[in-house]
Order: structure tokens, then C-alpha cells, then sequence
């Protein structure tokens, strides 16, 4: 049997895997000794393999290439050369028709690796040359890399999850890190057991909460209230770092003012909470040595996400919470390598590494190293996929190139994402299995999986960590960036990669904040957080070192602004908030773990949806009882899961159930800023069928 190192493709929580390989096929995962996880894994990573082995009685698994002639035909397998020729004829006629900025790339954030979204938004940049580029960290994450760009000038986790269970007092807000990442929500029980006070903030009682200090169960869509009654009270009761202030932030004087009317006696009413609870968190977050904030998609699925992220670390600022060890703000990134493709510049402006593509001087040092004129880098920040359905229906994109995203699954408000679906001239899908998008494709690229080739990701907390390649694929697929390579090379650019590291090398070369993260020093169960600088760096542990800032004073912005209520709120038809949440035993869209035989049988169709036991009654629901839920943009059937740990005026449904999809409820009112879809607050209601 051999050991082979890798990395579970699950949550961003970077878990070390040891593949065990016997006769060509995967026998078992064990914990690794990864810096992460420490030798231990959900049963997401222990049991989300078995696809890799490929049965075809029990997945979807694609093995072949295959084109669809006309529109309505049906799919025909074809070779390798026909599909790239195909699609390269069809991008460029779409080109030539329409323009460059009519085509639309996805990288993918779970197991495809860095080097290939490193490829991919090369392609949309120097072959199509425009910067149509996204990801999935537009619906989850982006409004915590755009507040925290702005205010500490890295979008990024500060410090490490590690570090976690070392802090003094961990205040969890909007984040279910027993279901999303178990393997942190372990750091959260150490730091419990070392003496760590616990406060939650979320409208369930999640697990944490059930360990929590305190436990302040806020009504849905009122945090950016809360935020502000916090800031407001370490001000009110001095608890606030003055010297720290004065030295290390900018605009206090007119944070102070937007916050003059949030007293916690003035916002209790709003956010549910009495007005000595929101100030007793606040004397427990300020009273500890070290304080770390960790939030998650409770606070990033709202249309005023990037304000409150703002908010939030404006909190650590005010109380001197960053820059050393075991404080900050912590951002626990979704899925596997959500982190990496954002690292890789698979976001629509910045090219890998955080640079910007508005940078003229970044723009031509891109475009020597890929050999391309100037001019051909589009100096416009492209299209985020959250815009595609509308771009789509109004005729300005016409072609979408998707890799390892699912958006007839993920993204808010299916019909309209069909509709947009319906106006496209030509769609790609390259995956490994045939996903609801897949099923509409024009082409489908089957691609190597996880397991099938290595590569690097960069887990939640900055971390690169290689994987490697554990048995060989079995159909007619080929590596992602080899797909692309081939596609650029037929579209008139020639491009070709030998290795994985002649990538990375190149991604080294052109990102100052990685270039000492060799592919050498990631061997084995290396983990290195970025920045890495320096050929002789091991990497940099925790960010703003000095208190010094990435913002263009070098200070952290301090920043409040008035709380908007949720676009859509409960009325007499639909009296009910529909809240989307994760599950324990399913990942994203499910493509993965819905194929794996362990994962499937414990958690399957029709999904279900979260009832408070007095709003059930009232009904006459039973437990189990098949259900409609329904919201003004569609009526799906789910299970009914009568479940006291919810609040009363709420329903909770997973996203990732064919049947039962609860995005096509959902509804697309976006962040200004980040473009994220508010898919935690909608009106619904749950009828019996
Ligand atoms: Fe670790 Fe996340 Fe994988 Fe679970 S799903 S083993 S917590 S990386």
C-alpha cells in the first residue's frame, strides 16, 4: 500500500490527507499531520473519495469529450482535436461578432489546484484579452476581501488557523464552523478547554453557541445594527485602545459620529438583543489579552456584507486586536481553494497576486512575461458571474467558458440564472461531473480530479500546501491546464506547460508576495502563508506586523455606516425568512461528495428545510413531512426538519439538493461593492402539500 500526500478537497480548512493506494485504486484517507488539522478529519475528508475510483454505476463521473452541433441536438462524443477545435471557433467567431469583453471565464476554488486558475485567467486576459474572470468567492467570501482591502489593505485571513485555539477570547459571528469546517470548530473546543471565553452571535444555536460564554441570538438581517452597538459601546465605556488609535488608525472622529445613534439601548428593539448582553460581549472582548474574530457567511451573504465587514474589523482595530499572535480577524474561506483561485487573479480586477489591472505598470510587466503587446491587456475591471444572468439577457455576453463551477446549482435566483442561461450563444463546461450546468452545455472538457493530479491550493489562512497525484485517471479527461493550453494554442497563442512547478514558476515570477514559496519548500506536509517574499522566508504567520497597514496611509481605516434592512421582507404572503445554511456531510453544489457512495447514503434527496417547532405546529407539519417552500420567485418540495435550535420567525434550507433547490427561492439583491447575492434573507412561506 503507498501513502500519498495530499490535501482534502473539501473546506478551506487545508486538512493533510494520506491516500492509501493499493492496485491502482484508492483503498482509504487518513489524517495527516498537516499544520491544520494535526492528524485529524471530518468525515468529509475521510469518506469524499470514492468517486476516484470510479464506478460508473454510482457517478456521474464525465470520461469523454463531447459537443453539442446545433442547439437542441444532442450531446456527441467527439476526440480531443474536434472539441478544441470546436470550441476555439466558436470563441473566436463570438469575438470577432461581438467584441472580447462577450465571453465569460470561471476559475474553480475546490480541486483543480492553483496552477490551473493561474492558466485559466491567463487565457481570459492574453488570449480572449479581457478580464472576465471569477469565481466562487463572489457568492461567499468576496465581501470579506473587499472590506478588508479597504480597511487593513488584505483581503485575507490575518493570522492562522492554528493560531485559533490560542486566543483568549474567540467571538464567533454569522459562522457555523461545526458544520462548515469541523476541523476549526475542533480550535474552537481547544481554545475552550485552555480557557478561552466564547461569544456567538448568529439567530441559530449552532454547536459553538452551545459551548459559547454567551450566546447573543440576533434577528436575521440586522448586523451591521449590532456592529455598530458594539463599536459604539467599547467607545461609551472607554474600553477602546485611545494610544492604539492615535497611532495606528484614520477616522475615528467621523466613525464616532455615524455610530452617535447605536447605543444598545437605542438598536435593542432592532437586533433582538437586550441592551446589557450587547454590552457584556463587548467588555469580554476588549477585557482579553488576545481576541480573535471569526465570521463566516452569516455576515458575507447580505446586501450590506461589505459594511459590516468594515464593521467588524473596525472592532479589532479599536481594541488593538491585530498584528501579533493570536488576534485578529479571521474570515474562514468556503471551499478548498477558494483562497488560492483568488490569489491566482481569478477575479475580475487583479491579476495574480493582488496586483491591480488598472496599474499600468502592472499591465506591462504582465504583458512582457506573456509575450503579448500592451494594448492587449484590458485595462477595464472585467464582469463578476453574479452579473452574467442580467450581462446575458441584455445581450452584452454572449459565451461562458466554465470550469469546475456549477452556477445552475449556486447562484441566487435560478430562474433568472436560466433565463440568462437561455441568451447565451454558447457555453463551456469543463468538470469532472455532469453538474446541472454541465447538462445545458454547448461542449463539455472532461477533466483530471483531485487525486488524479497535484498541484498546490492555499487553504483559509493564506497556507500554500502541495498535494500530489495519487492513481491514474481512467477515461479519455485531461489535466485542466493542459485543456486551456490547448484551447489558446488553437486560438492563435501558443501555450504549453511541461509541470506543474514551470507554472508555479512562473506565478513566482510575476507575484512579489510569493516568489519564496518554492515548489521545493512546499514538499510534504509544508504549509507556507503568504506573504512570502523572500527566497529564504518561511512565510509570514500573521499579517500587519508594526501595526503597520497595506492602505495607502499605511493606517487601519476605521469605518460605520447606517444599517439598511433586507431588500425583501416578510409580509401576510409570505411571512417567513429564508435563510440558506450548510451542512455537515455535503459539500457546495454536492457534485463531489452527492457522487461518493459514504457521503450520499448518509444525508440524500429531497434536502430539508429548518422549522421552529411552534411555527410547525401551527401549521399542523409534522417532523419528515414532504413540504412546499415557496417564495416570490419559485416552489420547491423539501423535508420538513423540526428543529428547536432555530428562531421562530425563520426557515433554514441547504443549497446544495437537486431536489428541492432551494436557490430557486433565493434572490439576487447584490452588495454594491462586492456583487455578493443576499442569500440569507428572503420572504417564504411552507405549506403543506
Ligand atoms: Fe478538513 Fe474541511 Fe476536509 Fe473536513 S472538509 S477534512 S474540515 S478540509
Amino acid at each position: 500500500m503507498n501513502k500519498i500526500n495530499s490535501v482534502c478537497p473539501y473546506c478551506g480548512a487545508g486538512c493533510k490527507i494520506n491516500l492509501c493506494v493499493e492496485n491502482g485504486k484508492i483503498i482509504k484517507a487518513e489524517g495527516a499531520n498537516g499544520v491544520t488539522n494535526q492528524g485529524e478529519l471530518c468525515l468529509k475528508g475521510l469518506y469524499g473519495w470514492d468517486f476516484l475510483n470510479d464506478n460508473k454505476l454510482l457517478t456521474a463521473r464525465l470520461h469523454e469529450p463531447m459537443i453539442r452541433r446545433q442547439k437542441g441536438a444532442d450531446f456527441e462524443i467527439v476526440s480531443w482535436d474536434e472539441a478544441i477545435r470546436f470550441t476555439a471557433q466558436k470563441l473566436q467567431e463570438i469575438k470577432a461578432q461581438y467584441g472580447a469583453k462577450a465571453i465569460m471565464c470561471t476559475g474553480s476554488s475546490r480541486g483543480t489546484g492553483n496552477e490551473t486558475n493561474f492558466v485559466m485567467q491567463k487565457f481570459a486576459r492574453a488570449v480572449l484579452g479581457n478580464n472576465n474572470v471569477d469565481c466562487c468567492a463572489r457568492v461567499c467570501h468576496g465581501p470579506s476581501v473587499a472590506g478588508l482591502q479597504e480597511t487593513l489593505g488584505n483581503g485575507a485571513m490575518s493570522n492562522s488557523i492554528a493560531d485559533i485555539e490560542d486566543s483568549d477570547c474567540l467571538f464567533v459571528f454569522g459562522y457555523n464552523c461545526a458544520d462548515s469546517h469541523p476541523i476549526v470548530a475542533r480550535r474552537v473546543i481547544k481554545a475552550k478547554q485552555k480557557g478561552a471565553k466564547i461569544v456567538v452571535c448568529d439567530p441559530r444555536k449552532i454547536e459553538t453557541a452551545k459551548i459559547a460564554d454567551q450566546y447573543l441570538p440576533l434577528k436575521n438581517g440586522t448586523n451591521m445594527a449590532l456592529v455598530n452597538a458594539f463599536a459604539y459601546t467599547l467607545i461609551d465605556e472607554e474600553l477602546y485602545d485611545k494610544n492604539y488609535v492615535n497611532q495606528y488608525t484614520e477616522g475615528f472622529e467621523e466613525y464616532k459620529k455615524q455610530l452617535e445613534n447605536y447605543s444598545p439601548e437605542n438598536v435593542q428593539e432592532i437586533v433582538g438583543i437586550p441592551a446589557i448582553e450587547i454590552r457584556k460581549a463587548m467588555r469580554t472582548y476588549a477585557n482579553a489579552k488576545t481576541a480573535t474574530i471569526m465570521w463566516g457567511m452569516g455576515v458575507t451573504q447580505f446586501g450590506q456584507a461589505v459594511d459590516v465587514v468594515k464593521g467588524l474589523s473596525g472592532l479589532a482595530l479599536l481594541t488593538g486586536n491585530l498584528g501579533k499572535p493570536h488576534v485578529g480577524v479571521a474570515p474562514v474561506r468556503g471551499q478548498n481553494n477558494v483562497q488560492g483561485a483568488c490569489d491566482m487573479g481569478v477575479l475580475p480586477n487583479m491579476f495574480p497576486g493582488y496586483q491591480s489591472v488598472t496599474d499600468e505598470g502592472i499591465r506591462s510587466k504582465f504583458a512582457s512575461e506573456w509575450n503579448i503587446p500592451f494594448e492587449q491587456l484590458d485595462p477595464e475591471v472585467g464582469y463578476r458571474i453574479t452579473e452574467v444572468p442580467h450581462l446575458a439577457i441584455e445581450g452584452k455576453v454572449k459565451a461562458y467558458y466554465i470550469m469546475g463551477e456549477d452556477p445552475l446549482q449556486t447562484e441566487a435566483d435560478l430562474s433568472l440564472v436560466r433565463k440568462g442561461f437561455e441568451a447565451l450563444d454558447f457555453v463551456v463546461v469543463q468538470d469532472i461531473f455532469m453538474t446541472k450546468t454541465a447538462e445545458q452545455a454547448d461542449v463539455i472538457l472532461p477533466s483530471t480530479s483531485w487525486g488524479e493530479h497535484g498541484g498546490i491550493f492555499t487553504c483559509a489562512d493564506r497556507g500554500f500546501q502541495r498535494f500530489e497525484k495519487a492513481i491514474d485517471a481512467k477515461g479519455n479527461v485531461k489535466r485542466d491546464w493542459e485543456i486551456i493550453s490547448l484551447l489558446a494554442t488553437e486560438m492563435g497563442y501558443p501555450m504549453s506547460y511541461a509541470s506543474n512547478e514551470e507554472i508555479w514558476d512562473e506565478v513566482r515570477r510575476l507575484c512579489p508576495l510569493f516568489f519564496g514559496a518554492t515548489y521545493k519548500k512546499l514538499e510534504g506536509l509544508a504549509h507556507i502563508q503568504w506573504p512570502c517574499t523572500d527566497i529564504d522566508s518561511e512565510g509570514t504567520p500573521y499579517l500587519y506586523s508594526g501595526n503597520q497597514f497595506n492602505t495607502p496611509s499605511g493606517k487601519g481605516k476605521l469605518f460605520a455606516t447606517q444599517w439598511r434592512p433586507p431588500a425583501e421582507l416578510p409580509d401576510n404572503d409570505y411571512p417567513m425568512i429564508l435563510s440558506t445554511v450548510r451542512e455537515v456531510g455535503h459539500y457546495s453544489c454536492r457534485s463531489m461528495t452527492g457522487n461518493c457512495k459514504a457521503l450520499a447514503s448518509l444525508a440524500d434527496e429531497p434536502g430539508y428545510v429548518q422549522m421552529h417547532p411552534t411555527i410547525a405546529k401551527k401549521a399542523g407539519i409534522r417532523d419528515q413531512e414532504i413540504v412546499w417552500v415557496e417564495s416570490r420567485r419559485g416552489k420547491v418540495m423539501s423535508r420538513c426538519n423540526i428543529n428547536e435550535t432555530i428562531n421562530e420567525q425563520a426557515i433554514y434550507m441547504t443549497y446544495q439538493w437537486w431536489i428541492g433547490a432551494c436557490n430557486e427561492l433565493t434572490q439576487d439583491n447584490l452588495d454594491p461593492i462586492s456583487k455578493t447575492p443576499e442569500t440569507k434573507y428572503c420572504a417564504a412561506k411552507v405549506t403543506k402539500i
